[in-house]
């Protein structure tokens, strides 16, 4: 499986692009720098050929459509995309203090972002049900779980699960799963040390859902990373 994952050189993205590399998939995995560096580049040694580091700021539509024409120049198909890179801002400030930014900057990431992706990247994605695009999203984003007092994140990762679904009633003709995934809190430089989870753990799990290795009700789009159906 060819697979696109985004912000891959650390916390989930890099534990993804390490599971997928470690079950033989092909990587081509989105930095916003121009080089990998540390930990990436010291696992595109460990998989030679298997992994590619691409420059992909998911802000900045220009590298995304790059990233398209040249697979396309080379007649590379994509099976699957990860839309894995996220930002957390604003969490906990109220209503009347929020910084307006901070809500534009995580619809750029959160949403737009994943949206440049799928709008450059789908006509590379060949039909059937081996080929999956999978939106992580966050439990911050069910409408019936919210807890108040995160505006930014949260609303941004609800509107990750609307875009997963309008885009799953999309393609559906074409058989390509559509997810809107949350990954368990899991320790990373976003979740932080007290988080339980283990990103390790949790790629796994999403590699497992791309390789058909989970049984998942057709139906259901907004899903956590053991393929279990999340509150919408
Ligand atoms: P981290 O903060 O550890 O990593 C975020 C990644 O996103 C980095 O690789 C970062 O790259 C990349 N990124 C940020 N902005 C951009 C951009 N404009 N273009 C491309 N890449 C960008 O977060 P996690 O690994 O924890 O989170 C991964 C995903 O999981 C996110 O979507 C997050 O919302 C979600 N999630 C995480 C949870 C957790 O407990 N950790 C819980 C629920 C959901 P750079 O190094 O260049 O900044």
């Amino acid at each position: 499986m060819r697979i696109v994952i985004t912000g891959a050189n650390r916390g989930l993205g890099y534990e993804l692009t390490a599971a997928a590399a470690q079950r033989g998939h092909s990587i081509i995995a989105g930095i916003r720098s121009a080089k990998p560096e540390g930990k990436l580049l010291d696992l595109i040694g460990r998989f030679p050929g298997q992994i590619e580091a691409v420059e992909l700021d998911v802000c900045h539509e220009e590298t995304v459509a790059q990233l398209a024409q040249n697979l396309m120049a080379d007649g590379q198909a994509v099976d699957a995309i990860i839309n894995n890179a996220g930002i957390l801002l604003g969490r906990g400030v109220s209503i009347e203090a929020l910084q307006m930014e901070d809500v534009t900057r995580s619809f750029e990431i959160n949403l737009f972002g994943p949206m440049r992706v799928i709008k450059h990247l789908l006509p590379l994605v060949p039909d059937g049900p081996s080929r999956a695009i999978i939106n992580i999203s966050s439990e911050a984003g069910s409408l019936s779980n919210a807890y108040g007092g995160d505006y930014p994140y949260a609303i941004s990762k609800t509107a990750i699960n609307m875009l997963s679904k309008q885009l799953k009633k999309y393609v559906r003709g074409r058989g390509i799963r559509v997810y809107a995934l949350h990954p368990g809190w899991i320790k990373t430089d976003m979740g932080g040390e007290k988080a339980p989870g283990d990103p390790v753990e949790s790629a796994q799990g999403i590699i497992d859902i791309l390789e058909l290795r989970k049984d998942i009700d057709p139906e259901h789009f907004f899903i956590n990373f053991k393929g279990e159906p999340m509150p919408i």
